[in-house]
């Protein structure tokens, strides 16, 4: 597998695949170490994550350098996503945070009481976008509940995947117990089949998802999916537009616009939407793109060449049908990976940029008119993992709430991933939860224990 690094298109190194009986080997060492790890108390188990943090810490401008190097994010964000993993880890050494203690229930037995127990071992297929932050979202909450993890990598991110392999161990945790199998998306189903591994979880896109979710429902393995998401975000006439416009742009352009949970169906109220646009393209403007290597780029290149390919045939056929591109939407300085951010409007629902998930930075503006309007179009998608409400009237905030299908809301504020709080989605977008005691207990046996 060759490792090309997308801004410069130099060869950083090339992997080869594992073998299926290195990959058995690996998986017998691994439940060895999961049943060893398990067996320790939880507060011992806790004690590793702050070990982890100050490792994740004391790497970070490697860490950073080398996923800038291999999928094209700017180093500011490399250097961020490298600081909430550490965050992350330190959060999980507090026990209490963790809702893993046994509850007794009152019943006619003369004990009577339900304990979370580890599964085993949970294969994580992970995506380059995030590519430290995803595999700990899932790896971190799975391993303190007692859990053991192998990793299989999107294969432009090896070099990273051997190099969160290589963090645990100088952490100190004990070896084998986060394994990273160099394996293609063809040579999965053996490691989903074995009998030690308990479940699967899958971030990726909706192609991916329904793919393991068969693989899984083959062998009777729990499966969990994080997939994609086109997360409306909807601006009410009475919201503090600057702070709206801002918040737009960056959660549209974070990682050169290929996040999960970015905004990317833009529903702006007619009596601002001309303010709403102006105020865009003067923050477009001042966005500095280029190399992401250095501290003051904020777009990038896109990971791999065929995104590039598949985000301009959704543009170009968008435009086609009636869209306008009002900024950008031509290559930066004929990049072979770098789109301009774009802004387009006279958007129709069946259009690519809003009815398909865009990876990439692509600002599709549709008008509406009345709030029913707005709330109908924010949910007319067959995604729902989040959705971003600005309002200035926080009582009619709380009465939306509940009328948007989506995993997460936010009012007034990016949608964004947070070790205190539950993340995942509806819909096309997955099931299942990271993060929080919801995710802690994704992969736990929940065991009922009656004493007579
Ligand atoms: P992807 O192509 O689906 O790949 C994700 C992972 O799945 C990679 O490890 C990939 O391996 C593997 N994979 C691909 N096809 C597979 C198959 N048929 N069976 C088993 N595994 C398969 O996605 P991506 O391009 O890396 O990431 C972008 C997508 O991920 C977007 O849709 C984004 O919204 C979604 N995402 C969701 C979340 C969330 O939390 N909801 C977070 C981040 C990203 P190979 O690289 O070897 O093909």
């Amino acid at each position: 597998m060759r490792s090309i690094n997308p801004y410069t298109q130099e060869l950083i190194a090339e992997y080869e695949e594992h073998r299926l009986e290195e990959v058995q080997l690996f998986i017998t060492k691994a439940d060895r170490a999961q049943h060893l790890w398990a067996n320790n108390p939880l507060s011992e188990r806790v004690s590793y994550m702050r070990a982890l943090a100050l490792t994740l810490r004391s790497q970070k401008a490697e860490l950073a350098r080398l996923m800038t190097s291999e999928m094209g994010k700017p180093i500011s964000e490399s250097l961020a996503e490298v600081e909430k993993c550490a965050w992350l880890a330190e959060y999980l050494s507090e026990e209490s945070h963790l809702g893993l203690d046994s509850r007794d229930v009152i019943t006619e037995a003369r004990h009577s009481y339900v304990t979370y127990e580890a599964l085993g071992l949970i294969l994580a297929v992970m995506p380059w976008n995030f590519p430290l932050w995803q595999v700990l979202q899932l790896s971190l909450p799975a391993i303190v509940a007692g859990n053991g993890i192998l990793l299989k990598h999107a294969s432009n991110v090896w070099g990273t995947a051997l190099s969160i392999e290589k963090l645990f161990i100088q952490a100190g945790f004990p070896d084998h117990l986060f394994t990273t199998l160099l394996l293609t998306s063809k040579s999965i189903e053996p490691v989903v089949a074995h009998p030690a591994v308990r479940a699967v979880s899958l971030t990726g896109s909706e192609s991916a998802g329904k793919s393991i979710a068969a693989t899984a429902g083959r062998h009777l393995k729990k499966a969990v999916l994080e997939l994609g998401g086109s997360d409306a975000f909807l601006v009410l006439p009475d919201a503090e537009l600057q702070e709206a416009a801002v918040t737009a742009m960056q959660s549209r352009m974070l990682n050169s616009g290929q996040v999960c949970i970015s905004a990317k169906r833009f529903l702006i109220h007619e009596d601002i939407f001309d303010d709403f646009v102006d105020a865009q393209i003067d923050l477009l403007s001042q966005l500095s793109i280029g190399d992401p290597m250095l501290p003051t780029t904020h777009i990038g290149p896109l990971a791999r060449p065929e995104l590039l390919l598949q985000l301009e045939a959704q543009l170009q056929a968008s435009l086609q049908m009636g869209a306008t591109c009002i900024y950008g939407g031509k290559r930066f300085n004929s990049h072979p990976q770098i789109l301009e951010p774009s802004l387009l409007i006279d958007i129709q629902p069946d259009m690519p940029v809003w009815s398909e998930e865009t990876f990439g930075p692509v600002m599709p503006l549709m008008r509406f008119k009345t709030l029913e309007e707005g709330i109908r179009l924010a949910n007319d998608s067959r995604f729902g993992l989040g959705a971003s409400i600005w309002t200035g009237d926080l009582e009619l905030a709380k009465a939306i709430l509940p009328k948007i299908e989506a995993g997460s809301v936010f009012v007034n504020s990016m949608v964004k991933s947070d070790p205190r709080l539950p993340f995942g989605g509806i819909k096309h977008s997955g099931f299942g939860r990271e993060l929080s005691v919801e995710g802690i207990k994704e992969f736990v046996n929940i065991k009922t224990n009656w004493i007579n």
